[in-house]
């Protein structure tokens, strides 16, 4: 037993669902309209919250789990739309940079900066990122994945050899749906590998408090025509299951 505690948040009941059942000795409790689930994962006393999607509820959550919870890091978890050419639904991205992709006050401050920080880019932390790293290579390999999820449900999303990668999140508050938005967000931020709708925002939060975080996302659509179909399986089946084993492992 040790005096760390985590959060973890999800932006879905069905992302984290999976999540709460790892907690043990379980009580629950209401603020501004979200549940708050704490009890202990391996040991570490850890409070997990759906969020709701967006920045505003990402933003307003994670200051609960800072300010009431007394969060030492914070680890979310979710789902995210393929921006980089060669993402597969199914792979795994690990925030090593955050972003606001619809904040532009110009002209007085250049697009994408954040007003008063004088910045564009959330880093997620060394130690946070490579201990981010393992787990999720611990779970694509050794049959692990297969064991969690079941070869079914890989069948039915065509997951095959997923991968795990390390880089640039974009987010806001919109759903890419469309190939013409979607390019256009690639030419402006070139590195960037996914987005997402809350990232960026409890980055921002997790920076300003001094409290860590990492961002972990399961692509679950190309972010082009057709990114709204098979959601609800995807999350039940697939990226939940993700989450909790992602989790496990990390909470060590
Ligand atoms: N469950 C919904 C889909 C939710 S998508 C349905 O049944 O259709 C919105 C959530 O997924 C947000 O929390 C966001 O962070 C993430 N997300 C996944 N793909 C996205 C995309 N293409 N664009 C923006 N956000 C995406």
């Amino acid at each position: 037993m040790n005096d760390r505690i985590v959060g973890i948040m999800g932006a879905m009941p069905e992302e984290i669902d999976a999540v709460v059942t790892l907690l043990s000795a379980t009580k629950q409790s209401s603020h501004a309209g979200r549940i708050y689930y704490e009890g202990y994962i391996n040991q570490i006393k850890t409070v997990v919250v759906v969020s709701g999607w967006g920045k505003v509820a990402a933003a307003a959550t994670v200051s609960t789990l800072i300010h009431k919870f007394n969060i030492h890091e914070l680890i979310f978890t979710g789902v995210a739309g393929a921006i980089k050419h060669g993402l597969k639904i199914g792979d795994i991205v690990i925030g090593s940079r955050l972003l606001q992709h619809d904040m532009d006050a110009r002209p007085f401050i250049p697009q994408y900066e954040i007003p008063l920080l004088k910045k564009t880019y959330f880093e997620c932390a060394e130690q946070q990122l490579s201990v981010a790293r393992i787990a999720v290579n611990d779970f694509l390999q050794h049959g692990n994945l297969q064991s969690t999820v079941g070869d079914s449900a890989l069948q039915q999303f065509s997951i095959d050899t997923p991968r795990a990668y390390t880089g640039d999140i974009a987010s806001g508050d919109q759903f890419f749906a469309d190939e013409t938005k979607k390019q256009q967000l690639l030419h402006n931020l070139p590195t960037v590998l996914c987005v997402e709708m809350e990232g960026a925002a409890v980055a921002q939060v997790c920076f300003e408090n001094q409290v860590p975080f990492t961002v972990i996302r399961t692509i679950s659509d190309a972010a082009g025509e057709g990114s709204h179909i098979d959601f609800a399986a995807f999350i039940e089946k697939i990226a939940g299951k993700y989450s909790a084993a992602i989790i496990k492992n990390i909470l060590l």
